[in-house]
């Protein structure tokens, strides 16, 4: 039911309310849950193509909430991203992968670089400081942090966005461009952009190897990145059949259900050192 309009005032149905107050009782409880610990990290493994060996993990936020059980990131960071709450939700997360990476550091594993997903919002020129201070309280090298950021934040003031990069980039961290090609992101300035890693997103994975167009796209994503000697990531690879088109256009990076899951870090742990992971 869509808001009636008498006499130019609006009058709003149950329905929108209940939008509205969803959106409400989301926030509190989001605001409620930082405040808690009931926010967690699931960690999905990233492989080398050539010869399978674990390179990476990624960091994905899960809340782990008292009623609704585990609520996935795409049920509230659109929200958090939206009334701004995202940047404490990124504050935490870089600080939990940071003690996550210093317990896996004394307890004797083999160091994976772990990866944040940074939304737009909290790229501000803060983050470099804020990233090198992370960095220096958990005594981790910055090479074993990298930051997936999205090409939607790179559509606003490119040359700010580039000074921000430049400045996590002479750190040591590693930059990679999440969801690329299903932004607006002009080719022209990706050469100017200090990053490491292209990821080819699920979408066009997806496809793989049946739509033609998806098969061109990612061939092609592959094939930018190597000409600007950048390596090149699919996410969500869940058949042989994907993965055997990836290895065959030079992929470098692979990350998807087809090897594992995101996993809760006593499972990651686990795996790391029951399936030769590491
Ligand atoms: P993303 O960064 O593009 O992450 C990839 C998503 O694909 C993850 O969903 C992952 O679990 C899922 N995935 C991985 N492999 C496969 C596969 O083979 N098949 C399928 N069907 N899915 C696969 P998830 O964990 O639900 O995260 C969704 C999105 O939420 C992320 O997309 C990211 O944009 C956002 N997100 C997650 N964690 C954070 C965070 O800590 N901070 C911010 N700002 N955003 C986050
Ligand atoms: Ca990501
Ligand atoms: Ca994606
Ligand atoms: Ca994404």
């Amino acid at each position: 039911k869509q808001g009636v309009e008498a006499d130019g005032v609006a009058f709003y149905s149950e329905d929108m309310n209940q939008g509205m107050h969803e959106r409400m009782r989301i926030e509190s409880g989001l605001r409620h849950a930082l405040g808690s610990g009931q926010l967690m990290l699931h960690y999905q493994p990233k492989f080398s193509i050539e010869d399978g060996h674990i390179i990476g993990a990624e960091a994905l936020v899960r809340w782990k909430h008292p009623e609704r059980g585990l609520v996935p990131p795409a049920e509230f960071i659109p929200l958090a991203e939206a009334t701004g709450l995202v940047v404490q939700v990124g504050e935490w997360v870089l600080e939990a992968v940071c003690a996550q990476a210093q317990v896996w550091k004394r307890a004797g594993l083999r160091p994976i670089r772990l990866a944040v997903n940074v939304s737009a919002r909290e790229f501000t020129p803060a983050l470099p400081a804020r990233v090198q201070d992370t960095l220096r309280r958990y005594d981790l090298e910055p090479a074993w942090l990298e930051l997936e950021i999205t090409e939607s934040t790179l559509m606003h003031n490119i040359e700010r966005v580039i000074g921000i990069m430049d400045r996590i980039a002479a750190l040591g961290v590693t930059l990679s461009l999440d969801d690329f090609g299903t932004g607006y992101s002009s080719l022209s300035y990706l050469k100017r952009f200090p990053i490491d890693t292209l990821k080819i997103d699920r979408s066009f994975t997806t496809g793989i190897p049946g739509d033609a167009n998806d098969c061109a796209i990612a061939s092609t994503i592959i094939s930018i990145a190597q000409q600007l000697k950048h390596k090149v990531i699919a996410e969500g690879v869940e058949t042989v059949e994907q993965m055997a088109f990836l290895k065959r256009t030079g992929c470098d990076e692979v990350q998807g259900y087809l090897f594992s899951r995101p996993l809760p870090p006593g499972e990651f742990e686990r795996a790391l050192q029951e399936k030769g992971w590491a």
